[in-house]
């Protein structure tokens, strides 16, 4: 395969994993980015590599609840409501997808990323010696609610026998055996053993030292504006400071993305799905595993050197306000759970737009505005749980080679006709 000038518009961890393989391909690769490289979603999320979270957000039952939830003033689900045709259909789409069948054709691709990117994450970390703070301690789901934690049982049937994807139950307090951080009283935890987590921001840092020691050009604070033609093809990039040339082009933007539509000759209908994450330094007694606060929708990651606390779902256009609110849920929904919930010592209060489709999949596709230029966005609530399968596969349909992951699950089309 010829060696050809591959250029990635987006330095989020998406981006970087497809300017990786590309690299990895013999390609000449330049990173084009709108602010600092690993600056978006990728900075501060919770940090989970997570196989077990098979399932997309469409469950059965999932409109209903969220309703419900929505009247609490507490909410950790939130709409802004504004006259955005965009928003609504997408919610209409979501809201169509809340069943069981759409889940479970959705449930195979997301599986496949996830179990191919943990060990992409295996080889890439061992092979380059990062030290990412990447961590095999599992994942652990927490109840209060002896109801909610017994439900939970069909899930995890589900996930064992048609992905092979067993949790272990620890009812009443041999949760709290399991990760004495925990209060007493709970009603118990299903703990996945084979998830794992990083800390995002190093794992940004030091893709970013990799990728230029291989000669991977990185130019920052140049906001893509519109691709360069000649006839049908695209040859470059237009940033509001300088065209770079190329011969293939990736948009690996994430939330942003719907921003590209003209010059993709598509609107790709990716919502901003706020959340929010506080890092603290690390309370003296601290949880060994990482945990998702079930009721409170909260999760928690211990870091070596921090702690942080994240979640909640926003949708509320590209808004950048970082507001006090939203990061009091964090800090009393980890309250219900702790025994030491956090520090007054705040390393990060940060928010982060996950680039959300309505069926849960991200987009791996060619583009309408030129065969040369591929989408590789839209990779919802598990963007670092599956950027590495992302970037392989877009390095493997850019050089014509047989794709690891089948790729027409994850095609534009399927989100254009709803
Ligand atoms: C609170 C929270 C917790 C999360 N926890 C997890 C987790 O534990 N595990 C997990 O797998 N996922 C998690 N996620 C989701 C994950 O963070 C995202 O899915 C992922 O970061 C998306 O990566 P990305 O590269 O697509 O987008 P981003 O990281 O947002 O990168 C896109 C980049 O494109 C750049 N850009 C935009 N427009 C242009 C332009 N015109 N020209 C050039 N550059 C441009 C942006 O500046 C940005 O740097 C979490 C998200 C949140 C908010």
């Amino acid at each position: 395969m010829k060696s050809q000038r591959a250029v990635v518009i987006g330095g989020g961890v998406v981006g970087a994993f497809c300017a990786w393989y590309l690299r990895q391909a013999g390609h000449e690769v330049t990173v084009v980015e709108a602010k600092q490289f690993g600056s978006g979603c990728s900075h501060a999320n919770c940090g989970y590599v997570c196989p077990s979270h098979v399932l997309p957000l469409t469950a059965p039952g999932v409109i209903g609840k969220t309703l419900k939830a929505m009247l609490r003033p507490n909410s950790p689900f939130s709409i802004r409501p504004r006259l955005s045709p965009h928003l609504w259909r997408w919610l209409a789409n979501f809201a169509l997808r809340c069943n069981r069948s759409s889940m479970l054709e959705a449930a195979p691709t997301i599986h496949q990323l996830l179990q191919s990117s943990l060990q992409l994450y295996e080889q890439v970390l061992a092979a380059e010696q990062m030290d990412v703070q990447w961590e095999r301690r599992g994942l652990l789901f927490v109840y209060q609610d002896k109801h909610h934690f017994e439900a939970y049982h069909e899930v995890d049937q589900l996930l064992s026998q048609q992905f092979g994807v067993p949790a272990v139950a620890y009812a009443g307090e041999a949760v709290r055996e399991l990760e004495p951080a925990l209060k007493p009283g709970l009603a118990g935890g299903w703990h996945y053993p084979g998830d794992c987590h990083l800390r995002p921001d190093r794992l940004m840092q030091q893709l970013r030292q990799r990728l230029e020691q291989r000669g991977v050009t990185i130019v920052e604070q140049a906001p893509m504006t519109d691709f360069l033609r000649s006839g049908s093809q695209v040859v470059g990039v237009k940033t509001a400071a300088c065209e770079i040339p190329g011969d293939c082009f990736v948009v690996a933007t994430g939330a942003w993305t719907p921003l590209l539509s003209e010059a993709l000759g598509v609107r790709v209908p990716i919502e901003a799905g706020k959340g929010y994450s506080i890092t603290t330094t690390r309370p003296p007694i601290v949880p060994q595993i990482p945990l998702i606060l079930e009721e409170h929708s909260v999760a928690i990651t211990p870091f070596h050197d921090g702690y942080r606390i994240g979640s909640t779902m926003e949708f509320a256009g590209l808004d950048e306000r970082l507001n006090p609110q939203r990061l009091e849920l964090l800090r009393s929904g980890a309250r219900h759970y702790l025994a030491e919930p956090y520090t007054d010592q705040v390393q990060e209060e940060w928010y982060g737009w996950r680039p959300m489709t309505w069926d849960g999949k991200p987009v791996v596709d060619r583009a309408p505005a030129a065969g040369n230029v591929w989408i590789a966005a839209g990779h919802n609530m598990l963007g670092l749980s599956m950027a590495p399968a992302t970037g392989k596969l877009v390095a493997e349909l850019i050089d014509g080679e047989v794709p690891h992951i089948n790729p027409h699950p994850l095609s534009l089309r399927r989100l254009q006709w709803a």
